[in-house]
């Protein structure tokens, strides 16, 4: 078999197209595959369907198409034009790439899949030997024909929340669809406008089919489903995931004003064991647990605030809303009389919003959704190998957890 008929048969050019020459570039790596047309060929206005003469041809173009062994393998040709009566000169689109891009239809594909199953931008750009901004244009482009596709279906179980760009500073909201484990909507900020202008983003049927908001118990977030949402004060839920946040923000602080006093008198049992006491029981390491089993000691501020967390959590098991605002004012009493401020504080901001959390017996909102969006989210910042403005951040979210359709066709 010739080359050139290897490369017509491998690069499944459909008629007109047929592959005019081979060139192997030994030193760049590189093949170029010149592609062309026969004389005479007619070709359809993109804009109209109507097959018209070639007109002429734009400049010489070129596509990176995937790799033949080690070399690096160029598509060129020079894309006709036609002359339409109705639209003027158009350039006729080639069947093996889309619109502007620089890479064929089959190279966006095996980068798009490489992306997703790496969930690493930087690893892959590596293996694809891609710059930068190329890379991140395949993930643009991707996200946009995905947004373009995507309907707008009802979204009875939805969730807010707020994910920090970079550290302590610069945050974004983010709408989740619960029932697919997707992310809807992104804008830049967390306070109330952020969240109207996120909320704003959805289709007013979208809007209307919203039975219950999953959100953390700032006032931020109420204030904006209030203002979006009809008669949101009845859908909204302060899930698990976010109230037992706050609560072991809580244990934390007791955990750091007991190790401050008793680091003063010498007393080094606290030192690093922040995340054993955060972690919930059922989740700690071996090594935790250990280690929670050489300090637990009923007489610590910190054992005590610990206890009062982990009891909170029966919260969710409890079957209908009367038995959980009952569980409540129990557990209430019996940290309200403690002399543990940070739990207090807490037990007080449950307590002016627990209508909003017992909620979650209506409206079937499973404890692990929100929870399990934010690992999603958490592992993809994490992973993704490093962003260099808060466009790629957003990019990668919907690129790895918007439920799109990504592939150019
Ligand atoms: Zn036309």
């Amino acid at each position: 078999m010739q080359d050139k008929e290897l490369y017509q048969q491998i690069l499944g050019l459909a008629s007109p197209w047929t592959v005019e020459c081979v060139k192997l570039d030994v030193e760049a790596s590189e093949i170029l595959v010149k592609v062309e047309h026969p004389r005479g060929t007619k070709f359809c206005c993109p804009q109209c369907d109507k097959l018209l003469p070639c007109y002429d041809h734009g400049e010489e173009r070129r596509w990176r198409h995937l790799d033949s062994c080690q070399f690096k393998t160029i598509l060129s040709a020079k894309a006709p034009r036609v002359n339409c009566p109705e639209h003027g000169v158009k350039t006729v689109s080639v069947p093996w790439a889309e619109g502007s891009s620089r890479f064929t239809i089959l190279f966006e594909r095996f980068a798009i899949d490489l992306l997703q199953e790496t969930q690493n931008v930087k690893g892959s750009m590596k293996i694809l030997s891609l710059k930068w901004d190329a890379t991140w244009g395949i993930l643009e482009r991707a996200v946009e024909r995905g947004k373009l596709r995507k309907e707008a279906s009802p979204l009875p179980r939805i969730g807010i929340d707020e994910k920090a760009f970079k550290k302590g500073h610069s945050y974004l909201s983010l709408i989740y669809d619960l029932d697919n484990s997707t992310v809807e909507a992104i804008s830049e900020g967390n306070d109330t406008n952020a969240a109207v202008a996120c909320f704003s983003q959805l289709t007013e049927g979208q809007i209307a089919s919203v039975e219950a908001i999953a959100m953390d118990m700032s006032s931020a977030y109420v204030k904006a489903a209030k203002q979006v949402i009809p008669l949101a004060e009845s859908k909204i839920v302060h899930d698990r995931f976010h109230v037992m946040q706050l609560v072991n923000k809580a244990v934390d602080k007791v955990r750091k004003k007991e190790h401050r006093s008793l680091l003063s008198e010498g007393d080094k049992r606290l030192s690093g064991t922040k995340y054993v006491w955060l972690r919930s029981f059922e989740n700690q390491t071996i090594q935790q647990e250990a280690r929670f089993n050489e300090i637990y000691d009923h007489t610590l501020e910190t054992s005590k605030a610990w206890c009062q967390k982990e009891t909170l959590r029966d919260l969710w098991s409890q079957t209908d809303a009367s038995t959980a605002i009952k569980f409540f004012k129990e557990w209430y009493r019996s940290v309200i009389h403690t002399k543990l401020e940070p739990m207090k504080a807490v037990a007080r901001t449950i307590k002016d919003r627990l209508d909003n959390v017992v909620s979650y017996c209506t409206h079937g909102i499973t404890n692990s959704v929100a929870e399990g969006m934010n690992s999603k989210i958490m592992s993809i910042k994490r992973r993704v190998g490093g962003f260099r403005n808060v466009e790629n951040f957003k990019t990668a979210i919907f690129f790895y957890c918007g439920g799109l359709d990504l592939y150019p066709r």
